[in-house]
């Protein structure tokens, strides 16, 4: 395992370690073990493959680590990256760990979750809690999705990842609960492009997915009043959105900086002056 720079990051390969004693969590967990389940995941996610086998997957091992860093090493060069990683809680961790290609084959995604999770009895899920945080990364994801990930370890890393819901349709076609903290992500994630002059993207949710210019996805932003109310909740509660507003000033996409020529120009023939906030119960009269 290796420590990235001066940030409270380790990049740990222990693909090998955590494959072995999968079943032994299962096990765990179909037993309703959950503590014993949890204390063993956390025991995985932090042993290296260095220790077992003799070092047999050293080399997997070195190249997969050198890969990451040089990952991480990118997402720093990027202001945008930078100040995220600078912001993360230095009295966590955050674990970066692979994915098999049996994995990466059935769900191309990186996922992160707090170590310490907070059980939820009779499920699997392991979204919520705060502190040390578990990224399971493949470098073929690419240094965007690494950022993308950074966000949520860093809303962790201060105990501040509290999803709250905003519109999706789903695949079948219907109305259903999306999350602001993948909302929040999606936005840093556009900023850290544009920063470099990279191709933006609608909305994390799919069918909104896709590539689009600026205009576009402000105009999407427009018509979709609960993604400005997230732009307004994580600019007063987000320290991050804030700070994004207030330090790129040149950079082209930044729905943040440029939020209240948008509300304005939502608002524009309305008898309201502002919006609410999401999540904001609705107002009295
Ligand atoms: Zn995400």
């Amino acid at each position: 395992m290796r420590n990235f720079g001066t940030y409270p990051i380790t990049v740990n390969y222990n693909l090998h370690t955590r494959l072995r004693y999968q079943h032994n969590e299962d096990d765990l967990h179909r037993a309703g073990r959950y503590v014993e389940e949890k204390q063993l995941d956390i025991k995985v996610n932090t042993s290296s493959d260095a220790t077992i086998e003799n070092n047999l997957w050293n080399q997997e091992l070195t190249e997969y680590e050198q890969a990451v860093c040089n990952m991480l090493r990118k997402v720093e060069g990027n202001p945008v990256g930078r100040m995220v990683l600078g912001l993360i809680n230095k009295q966590t961790t955050v674990w970066i760990i692979p994915k098999s290609d049996a994995e990466l084959k059935a769900d191309f995604s990186a996922q992160t979750w707090p170590l310490n999770y907070d059980i939820q009895p009779g499920s699997v899920a392991r979204g919520v809690g705060s502190g040390d945080t578990v990224i399971l990364f493949d470098p073929k994801l690419g240094d965007d999705t690494l950022f993308h990930e950074l966000v949520h370890a860093y809303r962790y890393s201060h105990k501040k990842f509290n999803p709250i819901c905003i519109d999706i349709i789903n695949r079948y076609g219907n109305l259903d609960c999306g999350s602001s903290e993948e909302f929040l992500a999606h936005q840093m994630e556009n900023i850290y492009m544009s920063q470099a002059n990279r191709p933006l993207t609608t909305d994390y949710y799919p069918p909104d997915n896709g590539t689009a210019t600026k205009d576009e996805i402000y105009d999407f932003l427009l018509q979709h009043v609960d993604r400005m109310e997230a732009l307004k909740y994580f600019l007063r509660h987000e320290y991050l959105a804030m700070l994004a507003a207030h330090t790129f000033t040149n950079t082209a996409y930044n729905p943040f900086r440029d939020y209240g020529t948008l509300e304005a120009k939502l608002l524009q023939g309305f008898s309201i002056s502002t919006l609410p906030e999401l999540g904001a119960p609705p107002v009295q009269h």
